[in-house]
């Protein structure tokens, strides 16, 4: 069964979130704290996503995710917010979420997200297809298809499961201008609930991995008020 970590301080919260993702088929691994958290991912390797609430008591939920990070680029993450945290979401982001969620959110936009992440991921169902392998090679970069790995110059880039998905379509469409809501739609599938500017915290951080100046960027740019280009030479 796959299974999910809920960290959530509120226990009314944490319960409505623990309850409805059972529903949905998930095994729920819950944690009150940053620090419950943590161990309990160590205890449980085969974890495939984790939802984060940022206000906690203690370490909040951004340090929580930046650790995870440092020891698990692969795992899905998704960041739970108050609509007052606007700013704590790009930053949860940056530390290397993939998605997040506004509260209050129903059970459906719960479960459609967390089913989303975990397509993206490459969780296929049990009928699915496998992807076909190979590689994509535009130098200096190289993408394994079998591996879901990124070299640039021979040396490993460490990506997240959104990332590489999004350089993917970045390979596979070079030249091409391709619109913020056309990438939302590949990468993050279709009736997703979330907003365009996911994206751009997704491509800024990219840059800062793949680009030589960050501010100055050569692979990844930007088409002013409609998205964004891949360029290789
Ligand atoms: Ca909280």
């Amino acid at each position: 069964m796959r299974k999910v970590l809920v960290l959530e301080d509120e226990s009314s919260i944490r319960s409505f979130i623990v309850i409805n993702l059972e529903r949905a088929g998930y095994e729920v691994i819950e944690a009150e704290t940053g620090e419950e958290a943590l161990e309990k991912l160590a205890a449980n390797p085969d974890t495939r996503a984790a939802l984060l609430d940022i206000m906690l008591p203690g370490i909040d939920g951004i340090e929580v995710c930046r650790r995870i990070r440092l020891s698990d680029p692969h795992i899905g993450i998704i960041m739970l917010s108050a609509r007052s945290q606007e700013m704590d979401k790009v930053t949860g982001l940056m530390t290397g979420a993939d998605d997040y969620i506004t509260k209050p959110f129903s059970p459906a936009e719960l479960t459609a997200r967390v089913d989303a992440l975990l397509r993206r991921m490459g969780d296929a169902p049990a009928t699915g297809a496998q992807e076909p392998g190979g590689e994509l090679s535009q130098p200096p970069f190289r993408l394994n298809l079998t591996n879901r790995t990124l070299e640039k110059n021979g040396q490993r880039v460490r990506l997240t499961q959104v990332e590489y998905a999004i350089v993917k379509l970045f390979m596979e469409n070079r030249g091409k201008a391709l619109s913020r809501e056309e990438i939302l739609d590949t990468v993050w599938g279709h009736g997703y609930f979330g907003e365009p500017k996911i994206v751009d915290v997704n491509v800024r951080r990219l840059r800062i991995k793949l680009e030589d100046d960050a501010q100055e960027p050569k692979h990844i740019l930007t088409v002013w008020g409609f998205g964004y280009k891949w360029n290789v030479e």
